[in-house]
This record gives C-alpha cells, structure tokens and sequence, in this order.
C-alpha cells in the first residue's frame, strides 16, 4: 500500500531523515520507535506531504506522492492524522468538527455522513457527547473525537503521532483502547508512541529509528527481548 524508498530530508542542510526504506501492506500496524528528535515526527509529516522532500520515493497505492502534480486534498482524505494536539474547532461541536471533512472535502451527504459519524462516536463511547463543544471534554474524550473525525473520511492508513503524549495518565488508556480496536478491525496504522507495552501489543513491525535512521525493523516479541542492535537496546534501558 506505501512503499518508501531512500527517502532522505534535510532541513537547512542538516539532514534529519537519511535514506529511509520501508514497505507499509494493507491491514499493517507499524510502530515506529526512537528517541526524542530522531526524526519520527518528521517522517509522518513526509508521508502527508506536510513536508518536501530532498530524495527518494513514496509509493501509495501506485501513485508517487513527490510527484509536483499530486493532489494533496486528495491524498490526506486517503491518508489520515492524528496529532498529540487534537486540533478541534472550538468553536464547532463534536459533530460538526467531525462533519467538516466528510461534507466539505468529500461531498457527501449530511445524512448519510451524520449516521457514519453517530455510529464511529458510539463505538469510541462519546456519542452522547455529540452536541458538546471540545472544551466540555477532558482531553482523552477530545483526542478519541479527533481519531473519529479522522475515521470519519475513510482512509486507507492513518498516521498516529504520540496521540496520548499530552494526556493525564489515567485517560491515556481509553484512547490506545480505541488503536487496539482499530488495528482489530484491520485498518492500516502507522504509529509513533512512547508507550511500550501498547507498542508490543498493537505493532505487527516495530521500526526503531535513531538519528534519522532506520536501525531495527523487527517483530514486536523479537524487539522488546532481543533487539539486533546496540542502539535499540540501549533506547530500551531507559523502559524496562
Ligand atoms: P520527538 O520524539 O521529540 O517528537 P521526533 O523523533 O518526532 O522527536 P522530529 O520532530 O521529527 O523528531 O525532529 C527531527 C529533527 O529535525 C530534530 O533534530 C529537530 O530539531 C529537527 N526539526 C524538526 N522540525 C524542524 C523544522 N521545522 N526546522 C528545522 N529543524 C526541524
Ligand atoms: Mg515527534
């Protein structure tokens, strides 16, 4: 579905991502591991085109996304995100902010966009909270609406950077409940997280990424007990 092929980026002329390759298939959860400043979040940025590029490829279900002549708008309703700031209207309800994409980018119609949204706000557990505005909700409510509104457009893959980064430990599980639920269903992840133990639960592949490199891609058992390289293990001291 994505294949990524030496892809490298620098900004100014300092390079941050360096020869990257990786193969994302559909149905995929790959969690990208590494730490602070490695490149992580540049490397989602790159794959929603909210980055340039200085070279290589990206391949997404046979289109090359740094082609000049790629539609953006269209690729980001196929391909998703969701960031550690949720990024909600404040001045919309839940509904609405979650409407926008589906009516506005999409086209489609408000019925039938309002019965998918109730149904995906009643699986995450917030449908009674529809008509509520984002500051009527704690941050975990906030960032499962911004996974639904993402959901919402029916992408293909969707790119999770440190989703529960900014919240209280206590609602962080309600939100990497949601993932979990998502990865079930088969739905094409890539995910930059902190968190561990979700990591190995969740992650068909772990990449381990450290200075703009990739290092590691393993399985997840594999990763957390024994990782091949020096630099992974060394990361994971710092966990365990
Ligand atoms: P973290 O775990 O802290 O979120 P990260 O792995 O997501 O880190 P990135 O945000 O991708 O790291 O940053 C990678 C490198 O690129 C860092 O050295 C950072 O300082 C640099 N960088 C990121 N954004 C910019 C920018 N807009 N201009 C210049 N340098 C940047
Ligand atoms: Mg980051």
């Amino acid at each position: 579905l994505l294949e990524i092929q030496n892809l490298s980026k620098s900004y100014n002329d300092k390079p941050v991502l360096k020869n990257i390759n990786l193969k994302v298939h559909k149905g995929d959860v790959l969690v990208i591991l590494g730490p602070s400043g490695c490149g992580k979040s540049t490397l989602l940025r790159c794959l929603n085109g909210l980055e340039t590029i200085q070279s290589g490829s990206i391949k997404f279900d046979n289109l090359e996304l740094t082609d000049k002549n790629i539609d953006w708008k269209i690729i980001r309703q196929r391909i998703g995100m969701v960031f550690q700031s949720y990024d909600l209207f404040p001045h919309m309800t839940v509904l609405e902010n979650i409407l926008l994409g589906p009516i506005r980018a999409q086209k489609r119609s408000k019925e039938e966009a309002t019965k998918q949204a109730e149904k995906l706000l009643e699986k995450v557990g917030l449908l009674d909270k529809k008509d509520y505005y984002p500051r009527q909700l704690s941050g975990g409510q906030k960032q499962r609406i911004a996974i639904v509104r993402a959901l919402c457009m029916n992408p293909e893959v969707i790119l999770f950077d440190e989703v529960t980064a900014a919240l209280d430990p206590e609602m962080v599980k309600e939100v990497l409940e949601v993932m979990i639920d998502l990865s079930k269903q088969g739905m094409t992840m890539i995910i930059v997280t902190h968190e561990m133990g979700f990591a190995k639960a969740v992650a068909d592949k772990i990449v381990f990424l450290d200075k703009g490199e990739v290092c590691e891609i393993s399985e997840p058992d594999e990763f957390f007990t024994s990782p091949k390289t020096e630099r992974a293990s060394h990361f994971l001291d710092q966990f365990f």
